[in-house]
């Protein structure tokens, strides 16, 4: 690491954490280089950072081959579909991003010299057998389940980047997100909350997918950024969870969501889809204890914050198609 102002590239950067990632580095004084093939990701994500003198934007798909002219100090990894119906959709690319990208980036790191974090997932602990989850725990993933494109590439991810740490001496970080919400996740994205808040804010059914006592905890994403932060900054190498140990079923989430929109929208209950994981709940003792991190945000505070935005995005769909 050389260069006074630091140099950090963040693939997947025009996505919904990419996003955010991009405005923390900016505010902590970095030259960002926000990289994004725009399949699940949006310009309109980044529109606001175009313009900045220290912000560049390059389109590219990260599978194929990474460039970055100059110097590097930081990688952050975050390509990828994330969501189920988009890694259902996308299984290659999502395999490939996994592997193949990870990949890319770790040689990237270790020609510019850089350190590189990967952003890994609680999903490599699949339907977990253990409950909280610690990093300690292997997992329980099928590997040829409709999940496993994204489970598997996540787990190979990790692996490769041990080994580049290993084998060739790069630094290393691995966050483990656990489900982590806010402002830029997308409207139709699949996923619980954003689905909810949807569907509550124009009055339809509520769907609820099996009979809603699967688990999940939800962080704000502004908490997860600080996590991620203090983690790239960290002397650790092994994997950290990071994430809201604050746990809900998704009926109860489905409720609460219901009462914050003040909704007359019902709960409907559809099929459950297959390995959906029954629980899911961060151990963060690690993050506490090496990051001096916890979640300053309750799921109230962060809900309502993040109400504001699903609001204007509706707002800004129904003047579109008036
Ligand atoms: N879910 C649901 N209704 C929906 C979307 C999701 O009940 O319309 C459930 C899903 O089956 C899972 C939980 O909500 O049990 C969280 O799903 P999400 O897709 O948000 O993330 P995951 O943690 O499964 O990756």
């Amino acid at each position: 690491m050389s260069s006074a102002t630091p140099r950090t590239l963040i693939t997947g950067g025009a996505g919904f954490l990419g996003s955010h990632l991009c405005e923390r580095f900016l505010a902590e004084g970095h030259h960002v280089i926000c990289m994004d093939n725009l399949i699940t990701g949006s310009a309109n994500n980044i529109a606001h950072l175009m313009g900045h003198e220290r912000f560049e934007f390059v389109k590219l798909d990260v599978t194929t081959f990474i460039y970055v002219q100059g110097e590097l100090d930081y990688v952050l990894h975050f390509a990828s579909p994330a969501s189920p119906i988009d890694y259902l959709k996308l299984p290659i690319q999502t395999l490939k991003v996994g592997a193949l990208g990870t990949h890319k980036a770790l040689g990237l790191a270790k020609e510019k010299n850089a350190r590189l974090l990967l952003a890994s997932t609680s999903e490599v602990y699949g339907d977990p057998l253990t409950h909280p989850q610690k990093e300690s725990y292997w997992g329980n993933v099928n590997p040829v389940g409709m999940r496993g494109v994204y489970d598997e590439a996540k787990r190979f991810a990790e692996a490769m980047t041990m080994a580049y740490h290993r084998y060739h001496e790069v630094e290393t970080r691995i966050v483990r997100i656990f489900n982590t919400y806010g402002p830029r996740m997308r409207l139709d994205d699949g996923r619980a909350l954003p689905t909810f808040m949807k569907q509550a804010l124009m009055g339809d059914p509520i769907t609820v997918f099996g009979d809603g006592s699967q688990t999940r905890s939800f962080c704000y994403v502004d908490d997860l950024v600080e996590g991620i932060y203090r983690l790239l900054l960290s002397d650790e190498p092994e994997p950290v969870n990071v994430g809201n140990p604050d746990e809900i079923s998704i009926l109860d989430f489905a409720k609460e969501i219901i009462e914050l929109t003040d909704s007359s929208s019902e709960i409907v209950f559809k099929p459950l889809p297959k390995d959906d994981p029954q629980v899911r709940q961060p151990d963060i003792s690690r993050a506490k204890e090496v990051l001096g991190w916890t979640p300053s945000y309750d799921r109230a505070e962060g809900l309502r914050k993040t109400l504001s935005y699903f609001e204007e995005q509706i707002a800004k769909r129904e003047t579109a198609e008036a």
